[in-house]
């Protein structure tokens, strides 16, 4: 729904999102490519919006955080007065870095505006100067791969989304992964050029330049910032193992520094409303055997996980036959490819699930609703929907950004749990959340674990406290508060705001990565890491909390170590600095 009128010019609602083909992009060819660039810097907007502003190819999207240059592509299902931009550095020109103090910036709803013109696109690098990038310096190589010895590893775990699919079948030649079987087409972008575009020796920057170094040397000069540091930012781990994550702690501890994971900007606030509401989860087993209604609310699994529809919801069960014996409901603010497979689609005007959950709460009691419509949902389809849910033997919700970044965000999914904990008066019924990054679930599990707290947790004190909105990642650098920043397996500069990113631009950056990612730009320190699932074993958490054990297919490139001991070996050279001796 559009605003009206500032300055004469019409608001634009932007909202943001995972696409299939960004998921592939950087998989297959890196996020510093042409495909990337395609795949990423457009905007879709109504083709009734696109003709009254008198668009032809391209329009610049501004508003007071930023200005982008993007192609334009009609989209019916985009609702006239919104327009969307996949996730990535082009969005974060224009997103919101506030908070309203749940750590969670406003990746969704942003007030933008947008006038035709014929300036050129905006670029990566153009993007990348006007945050302060340290040097546009990449040093892509392709790890070494020969043919040889053939062999197929079956049960193979993915480690690309939350949904760890583990049934792949991967075929091997020599250390060259030849063919995956059972993967999405992201799975198979990642699995096929996994050794492509890699990270295949440390880095230091001297006088503007990267250099070669020695690991040695490298790891040492991140102790040092880290030692010397008074507040450093511990940041990323979603897409390491949880070995990694245990080192990342430790590390935050040694150095009185805060250790924050990629759901601060995911489901942070489903971490937030689980300890104030309580959890109603359930696992893949009780929605593939028993689940006979399953709503997707504020997700488009087809695109961000597209092996989990026909895993989890097509798929036969033990109690349910499938497709034909489930109803599938999407609730969402624009008719996306996994709507287009529901048998009832709700669409929900942006930043209001708040009250249709809480006139869905209402129906459920028999409680009379008086308005005609509640946030754009006529009264009897919020009426029929109360209905599917109350007469479903087991109904299951998968839900995801929509729900956690917009409008009331951590209050959408305490809403959302009560509403659940309320249908379990009538039937069974779960909620669970749609998790991005493999292992963002085993980031909280291990962050609560070690520390009592789920993510963004501060040790300026010696003790762990959490207090979002203060210690939170895009808090922390949008207000410029630390001082040095270690990022492991995970690309901010791709993820945050502009406000919060350009703050790598002002402080040293130490980053553990396999591949190029924007963040190496703002690097004074690259340290490879060998890829998780591929070149190392690990553990990680489904989005469901059902810990799973990824395999080692191949050996990873010389000299690269896995992520945990490449920490193992920081975390010893710190103590070192510090003077830190355990008994
Ligand atoms: S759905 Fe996710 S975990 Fe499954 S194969 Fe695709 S990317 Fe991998």
């Amino acid at each position: 729904m559009s605003e009206t009128k500032t300055h004469g010019e019409k608001a634009f609602v932007l909202n943001t999102g995972r696409s299939l083909m960004q998921g592939i992009s950087m998989e297959a060819e890196s996020k510093w490519s042409e495909k990337y660039f395609n795949a990423v810097a457009i905007a879709e907007m109504n083709p009734s919006d696109i003709a009254k502003l008198g668009i032809t190819d391209r329009a610049r999207i501004y508003n007071e955080n930023g200005s982008v240059v993007l192609r334009i592509r009609p989209n019916s299902n985009v609702p006239a007065g919104e327009i969307y931009i996949p996730m990535g550095p082009w969005a974060n020109m224009l997103t919101d870095p506030v908070t309203d103090g749940t750590g969670m910036p406003r990746l969704k709803g942003t007030k933008v505006f947008v006038e035709q013109t014929n300036e050129p696109l905006t670029s990566l690098i153009d993007i990348l100067k006007e945050l302060g990038a340290k040097n546009l310096e990449i040093h892509m190589e392709d790890a070494p791969v020969k043919t040889g010895e053939r062999r197929t590893v079956e049960n193979v775990v993915c480690p690309f989304c939350g949904d760890l699919c583990d049934h792949l079948i991967i075929e091997i030649d020599g250390n060259m992964i030849v063919k995956n079987t059972g993967g999405c087409a992201i799975s198979s972008a990642k699995f096929l050029n996994y050794h492509k575009h890699r990270v295949l020796k440390p880095y230091l920057r001297h006088q503007g330049k990267l250099i070669e170094v020695s690991l040695d040397e490298a790891l040492d000069k991140a102790a040092e910032i880290l030692a010397n540091s008074k507040y450093p930012l511990i940041f990323g781990l979603a897409s390491t193992d949880i070995e990694a994550n245990r080192y990342a702690v430790e590390l935050a501890e040694l150095t009185h520094g805060v250790v924050d994971n990629t759901s601060v900007f995911c489901h942070g606030p489903t971490a937030l409303a689980v300890q104030e509401a309580g959890a109603v989860r359930y696992t893949f087993g009780v929605a593939i055997h028993l689940a006979d209604l399953v709503i997707f609310w504020g997700c488009n699994p087809l695109e961000a996980h597209p092996n989990h529809v026909a895993r989890i919801v097509l798929r036969e069960g033990r109690f349910i036959k499938g497709r034909k014996s489930r109803k599938i409901i999407v609730i969402d603010t624009r008719r996306t490819p996994t709507a287009n497979l529901a048998d009832l689609f709700i669409q929900v005007e942006p930043g209001r699930d708040y009250e249709l959950i809480t006139a869905l709460r209402m129906a459920i009691k028999d409680l009379d609703i008086e308005a005609p419509s509640v946030a754009g949902v006529p009264k009897e389809k919020v009426l029929e929907l109360a209905e599917m849910m109350k007469t479903a033997k087991y109904g299951v919700i998968f839900f995801g950004l929509g729900l956690t970044m917009t409008g009331a965000k951590y209050k959408n999914i305490v809403a959302a749990i009560k509403l659940v904990q309320e249908l379990n008066e009538w039937t069974k019924f779960g909620l669970l959340p749609m998790r991005g990054h493999y292992n963002v679930a085993g980031s909280n599990q291990v962050s609560l674990w070690a520390t009592g707290y789920p993510y963004a947790v501060d040790y300026a004190r010696g003790f762990p406290r959490m207090i979002i909105g203060v210690t939170s990642a895009t808090d922390l650098l949008a207000n410029g508060d630390v001082d040095a920043a270690l990022i492991i397996a995970s690309d901010p500069v791709a993820h945050l705001p502009r406000k919060a990113a350009e703050h790598l631009s002002r402080i040293p950056v130490i980053v553990i990565d396999a591949k190029w990612s924007l963040t190496t730009a703002f690097a004074d320190v690259i340290i490879p890491g060998a890829y998780v699932g591929i070149e190392c074993e690990g553990s990680a958490y489904r989005m469901d909390e059902v810990p799973i054990r990824l395999k080692k297919l191949v050996d990873p490139p010389p000299g690269i170590l896995c992520d945990s001991e490449v920490l193992r070996r920081l975390v010893e050279k710190v103590k070192l600095k510090k003077g830190v001796v355990y008994e």
